[in-house]
């Protein structure tokens, strides 16, 4: 089945006792038995929900996997996998990533006895060269966040092969549409799928996606054992929500592309960072590892003042301010003094991130209301 079929109909079954198309939103939290054990698989919500079992089948269908788990928050998903680790264990990790997974990393589970390592992934030898006996997962995100940088899959996976590592991808920049790490040789894909699968703004919640079985009984026991799951509602609106996935990141990649040549083209603004432009220092592996290149762009400005950045911010009209992105609405944010602003100035410089930089998630409105609200902002 090729993805946007896969997108509507994986894991749905017509409803066993009414036919209805739609999987019902089972809003149960037990199930009657007939006698002690004797049940249809289902005891006890936290374990068991028909509607959240339809959506992670479905999940597993977008990645290419053999298992899928849905958890309440894409940090709760992150936080199960860390959770199969024990104390004296080794990450090593993207440095440009997600602030909620690095505030998990350092301030939760290095209090457990896990070591991290934050590297720059662009360059593969720095991995190699932190790699021990201790090593047991390896976290990477790419597109990073808000730089855009690219991260070699296929090239993580060689280095790993033969190794008892596990590659694990925050898939949630890419959704499943725009790229499947597992298909380049990753072990797990985490997103969060309160970003573009969900879609709408309207739901929190994670996904962990895997072939191994194993692992995956591990994770299940875990999903169950600490109790992070999303309810039979979120899951519903999820389920609908994608249905939609291949036609909204068509738009937002058409959109994505529209806005970043127009802000390229604009004499006030300085840097563009958007992986689809061939001049990208990494251009032919987000050719090779992506199906196309999405609607998160960062741009600096010629005049880098936060002042400056600030007065386009409150200009926007369609792009509104706020934390999040991959909703079909277009949103602004200001990384410097919003999502990363816990990291020291002079270490965001180093990455790029500087105090003009603003991330935008471009949704999927008309292009020409986007790139008129762009014009008026920057002035
Ligand atoms: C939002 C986000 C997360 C965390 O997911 P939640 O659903 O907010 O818990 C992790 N990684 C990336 C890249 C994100 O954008």
């Amino acid at each position: 089945m090729k993805f946007g079929t896969k997108a509507i109909h994986a894991g749905l079954e017509p409803d066993p006792t009414t036919g209805a198309i739609m999987t019902p939103i089972y809003q149960t939290s037990t199930y009657v038995q007939a006698s002690p054990g004797d049940h249809k698989g289902y005891e006890y919500s936290r374990t068991q929900n028909p509607t959240r079992h339809a959506l992670e089948k479905n999940f597993a269908a977008l990645e290419n996997a053999k298992h899928g788990l849905a958890f309440a928050s894409g940090l709760a998903a992150t936080d199960a996998l860390m959770k199969t680790l024990k104390p004296g264990d080794e990450v090593i990790s993207t440095n440009d990533l997600y602030g909620g997974t690095y505030r998990l990393f350092t301030k939760v589970f290095e209090g457990y006895g896990l070591k991290f390592h934050f590297v720059d992934m662009t360059d593969l030898s720095n991995v190699s060269s932190l790699i021990n006996e201790k090593t047991k997962v390896v976290w990477a995100e790419t597109p990073t966040n808000p730089m855009m940088s690219i991260i070699d899959i296929r090239g993580l996976a060689d280095l790993l092969k033969g190794k008892d590592i596990l590659l694990a991808v925050d898939n949630t920049f890419s959704s499943p549409y725009l790229q499947n790490p597992i298909d380049h040789g990753a072990d797990v894909v985490m997103h969060s799928v309160t970003k573009y699968l969900a879609g709408h703004s309207d739901v929190v919640m994670g996904a962990l996606m895997l072939n191994d079985d194993q692992l995956q009984e591990r994770l299940a026991f875990l999903q169950n054992a600490s109790g992070a799951v999303p309810g039979p509602q979120d899951s519903f609106l999820v389920l609908r929500g994608i249905k939609t996935l291949h036609l909204r990141m068509q738009r937002h990649s058409e959109n994505g592309r529209e806005v970043a040549q127009y802000l390229r083209g604009h004499e006030k603004v300085d840097k563009v960072y958007w992986p689809g432009f061939e001049d990208h220092p990494n251009f032919e592996i987000a050719k090779k590892q992506m199906r196309d290149f999405g609607g998160m762009i960062s741009f600096t400005m010629k005049d880098d003042s936060v002042d400056y950045a600030v007065k386009i911010l409150e200009r926007f009209k369609l792009f509104s301010l706020a934390e999040s992105l991959g909703g079909v609405e277009s949103l602004s944010g200001h990384p410097a003094s919003m999502t990363h602003a816990s990291i020291p100035r002079e270490e965001r410089l180093k990455s790029g991130l500087k105090d003009s930089l603003i991330r935008l998630s471009v949704g999927v409105e008309d292009i020409e209301d986007l790139i008129a609200d762009l014009k008026q902002a920057i002035g």
